[in-house]
């Protein structure tokens, strides 16, 4: 199947010093594919989000959004970073702003929206996430999970072309992962191009187009989930899934 690219990396390398942390990354995610990241720990996997979302520079190569180069800097550089929408481990939201005024924050700044209409947009968004009746609490008075969700309504108040997710459930208490997980399958299930790095194999076989697994700064694995699991092709994936599942 040929689908209209979104994001492609082509023979990407980065360093960290002497570590070789992305080896020759090729890897093309096409518009409303759902490809799911996994491999070991330090093998790369936040570092290769970072620099689709240039929070990284590389030092080789190159990544494509919707056909075009990634931005150095300046404005280009902000409206990439509002195109490519990014949920981490960790929730950060603005811990003296209430929820509402996170989901706002970047609407108007960035996206120059009246403050009404982003103040708007944020309570759909809320709504859509299940949070609609706490926005005006302060994150530290919601649960991980619901300020997961704000982070997530957060990211695509700025309309993103795609969703970056890096171990989004990974510092949740177990009842509160299927939450978060929820909200992911079902922007997955309205089309919504996704990257997810995540350890929740449930959610990779159900919600995943495709898997890539990734050893050492390398990409090993780039298949369909069903191949993936049942039938993986390196020694490197099968040990990991030996492990995990
Ligand atoms: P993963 O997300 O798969 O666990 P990372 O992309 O976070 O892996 O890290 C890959 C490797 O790069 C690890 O060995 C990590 O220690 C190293 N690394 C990550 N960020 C930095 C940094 N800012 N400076 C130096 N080394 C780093
Ligand atoms: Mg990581």
């Amino acid at each position: 199947m040929a689908v209209d690219p979104l994001i492609e990396l082509r023979d990407v390398n980065k360093y960290f010093g002497d570590l070789h942390v992305l080896q020759d990354i090729q890897l093309t995610v096409g518009k409303g594919e759902v490809v799911v990241v996994i491999g070991p720990s330090g093998s790369g996997k936040s570092t290769l989000c970072r620099a689709i979302n240039r929070l990284e520079p590389i030092h080789s190569g190159t990544i494509l959004l919707d056909g075009r180069p990634l931005p150095e800097e300046g404005k280009a550089l902000a409206a990439l970073r509002a195109d490519v929408g990014m949920v981490f481990q960790s929730f950060n939201l603005f811990a003296h702003r209430t929820v509402l005024q996170n989901v706002s924050l970047g609407q108007v700044k960035v996206r120059k929206r009246k403050k009404e209409d982003a103040d708007k947009r944020s309570r759909q968004l809320l709504d859509r996430v299940g949070l609609a009746d706490q926005a005006d609490k302060y994150p530290a008075q919601l649960s991980g999970g619901q300020q997961q969700r704000v982070a997530i309504a957060r990211a695509l108040a700025m309309e993103p072309k795609v969703m970056l997710f890096d171990e989004p459930t990974s510092a949740l208490d177990p009842e509160m992962i299927n939450e978060v997980l929820e909200v992911m399958r079902q922007l997955a299930s309205e089309g919504m191009t996704m990257v997810v790095v995540t350890h929740e194999m449930g959610f990779a076989r159900s919600a995943a187009n495709r898997v890539v697994f990734m050893s050492d700064g390398r990409i090993v694995e780039d298949r369909s989930p069903d191949e993936f699991f049942t039938n993986p092709a390196s020694d490197r994936a099968r040990d990991f899934l030996s492990k995990i599942l």
